[in-house]
């Protein structure tokens, strides 16, 4: 991201966001509630709209004909889109549909594969978030953690070039927490380039390669774990820590 700015009519969302996520590698985005997050973060798929700056993934300018020019076609947004996988805080499953049924649509829909083609991929999938045995169960027969973890099938099983993921688990009760972090854990460790809005702060302790800290529409710090948990120096960042510890 380069230079972007995002108003709501007036407000001023993101302002002058600059930002490289490097591939193969896990970015995770924190900050208190208001900041901008879950906007840079709808940003990057365009399913909201920036004002001024480039949003870039590879070389490929994101909604966009040209930089502040007109907006992409719709066709050509879908194309863009369907190399980015997005899991929300909501899980979004479609509740008349098993779990085999919510990851082999996309496969058969939007990458065109058959209907048995796409059942063998969506149960690969399955298998690496660890629902072989669920593949039947609608979504109500199934736990929270295991309707995230549908979810993230379904987004992996059509093999986007990034993932992001919006307060994965902050609709989960707390013992369901860590089987989906689980599952976070293994792709990130599979070299998928991912960007995390989270609150699970060990998650980004532990797991992120970069840590943004965001605060009213701006980036104060970035940096390694390391860095930004134990070495920074900003007021800012040291408040918003304190409420963690
Ligand atoms: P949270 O941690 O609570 O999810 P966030 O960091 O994700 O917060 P955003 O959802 O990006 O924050 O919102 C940033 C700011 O933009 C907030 O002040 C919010 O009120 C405002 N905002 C977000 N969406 C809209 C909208 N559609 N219209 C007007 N203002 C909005
Ligand atoms: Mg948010």
């Amino acid at each position: 991201m380069r230079k972007v700015n995002k108003y709501y009519g007036t407000f001023h969302a993101l302002r002058d966001v600059d930002l490289d996520i490097p591939p193969g590698k896990v970015t995770c985005l924190i900050g208190p509630s208001g900041s901008g997050k879950s906007t840079l973060l709808r940003c990057l798929n365009f399913l909201e709209d920036y004002d001024s700056g480039e949003v870039r993934i590879d070389d490929q300018l994101i909604g966009y004909e040209t930089p502040g020019g007109r907006r992409m076609s719709a066709r050509r947004l879908r194309e863009m889109r369907r190399d980015i996988g997005m899991v929300f805080q909501q899980f979004n499953l479609w509740p008349h549909m098993t779990a085999l049924q919510n990851v082999a649509e996309g496969l058969e829909r939007v990458r065109g594969f058959s209907r048995p083609e796409a059942e063998v991929r969506a149960r690969e999938a399955l298998a690496k978030v660890g629902l072989a045995d669920k593949e039947a169960n609608h979504p109500s027969r199934l736990s929270g953690g295991q309707q995230q973890r549908v979810a993230i099938a379904r987004a992996i099983a059509m093999q986007p070039r990034i993932m992001l993921f919006d307060e994965p688990t902050s609709a989960l009760d707390p013992e369901l927490v860590g089987e989906v972090l689980g599952v976070m854990k293994q792709l990130a460790s599979e070299g998928m380039t991912m960007v995390v809005v989270t609150h699970e702060m060990g998650f980004a302790a532990h797991v992120a390669d970069r840590v943004v800290f965001m605060e009213r529409g701006e980036i104060v710090a970035v940096g390694s774990p390391r860095e930004v948990f134990h070495d920074a120096a900003d007021p800012r960042l040291q408040s918003f820590l304190q409420g963690y510890r």
